[in-house]
């Protein structure tokens, strides 16, 4: 039972101030620090004049940091700033720009349990709808607890206890584990968000040079091409519902691109990958990508499996968008 909590309409920080780890979820700071003082998620959202389902994001920083005891420097970065639609520029966090939202799981967070338990915290690497994996423990991540069968929510009472009550564990029997491939790609995908001491014990594999410029938002965007389809010459609705899409689902499609991106990289593997990999999606990295290696990138690709070169004329539709404008 947590403490019976009287509400002040001044700010009142809680007693007890924890560091926030270097590659810690923003969110999941909140929520370890919450745990720690034995305070609720929604006693969080009052402080913060939240209402409804939003969650704290950058907009909440200064109150936030006033709470933690964080410099304001060091959490706002952590915490999610929207700028609007693709054009506008989407979304930041962790230093990362993402011109898709949908990318992004902030709503629905998933876990992985042993990361949870012998760590002690949440890590950032699982907020990306596209890549469901933990490389630490070679499985992938949870969006529903193995107890009472619901979505896991931020809400809740601390980061390894379920709303349900009850202690996350890892599915009985994990039928599934990610294979080589998988992890390769997750490393090389992730490697941004990485804290340090993991890096140097993933040096295993390099990326393909394609791929080891690009920025997450074209990471993510160009497993998405490659991994949307379950048979060949399929089309996807223009209105997925991307941002409603589970662990399971993004298991299903990391999986199927971590194989055809290994079928790209090996020729020797006969492979009927321009009828799977989805064009559409590429093309739309090229026109719209958020960096100038991303663009190269996917028309390196459209080349390679379509012998397809599009004159990418008005290629500047996100150069308006200069670094300055959205880190400042
Ligand atoms: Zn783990
Ligand atoms: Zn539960």
């Amino acid at each position: 039972m947590s403490m019976p909590i009287h509400l002040h309409s001044e700010l009142t920080s809680p007693p007890l101030q924890i560091e926030c780890l270097e590659d810690e979820s923003g969110l999941g700071y909140l929520l370890r620090w919450l745990g720690t003082n034995h305070l609720p998620f929604r006693w969080l959202k009052k402080m913060l004049a939240i209402r409804g389902p939003r969650l704290p994001d950058t907009r909440d920083a200064i109150v936030l940091s006033y709470l933690t005891g964080i410099e304001h420097d060091q959490l706002k970065p952590m915490l999610m700033k929207t700028f609007g639609n693709a054009k506008e520029g989407g979304m930041l966090v962790y230093g990362q720009q993402l011109l898709f939202r949908d990318l992004y799981r902030f709503r629905s967070p998933q876990i992985c349990p042993s990361c949870i338990h012998q760590k002690g915290y949440i890590s950032r690497c699982w907020e990306f709808g596209p890549i469901p994996i933990c490389i630490e423990h070679g499985v992938y991540l949870i969006d529903h607890c193995e107890h009472c069968k619901k979505p896991i929510r931020w809400d809740r009472p601390t980061i390894d206890i379920c709303q349900c009550g009850r202690i996350f564990s890892s599915p009985v029997n994990p039928s599934e584990r990610p294979g080589i491939a998988e992890l390769n790609l997750a490393r090389w995908v992730l490697k941004p968000l990485m804290a340090s001491e993991s890096l140097h014990s993933l040096e295993a594999s390099k990326a393909p040079s394609w791929m080891e410029h690009l920025s997450m938002d074209g990471a993510l965007r160009i497993i998405k091409a490659f991994g949307i389809c379950q048979t060949p010459y399929e089309a996807i609705s223009s209105s997925y519902p991307w941002g409603k899409c589970t662990s399971q689902f993004w298991r299903d499609l990391f999986r199927r691109a971590a194989l055809r991106i290994e079928c790209f990289l090996d020729p020797s593997i006969s492979s009927e990958l321009c009828t799977l990999v989805y064009q559409p999606f590429l093309e739309r990295v090229a026109f719209y990508p958020l960096t100038t290696p991303d663009k190269e990138s996917a028309l390196y690709l459209l080349k390679q499996l379509y012998d397809y070169e599009p004159l990418t004329h008005f290629d500047s539709a996100k150069g308006h968008l200069s670094q300055k404008r959205l880190f400042d």
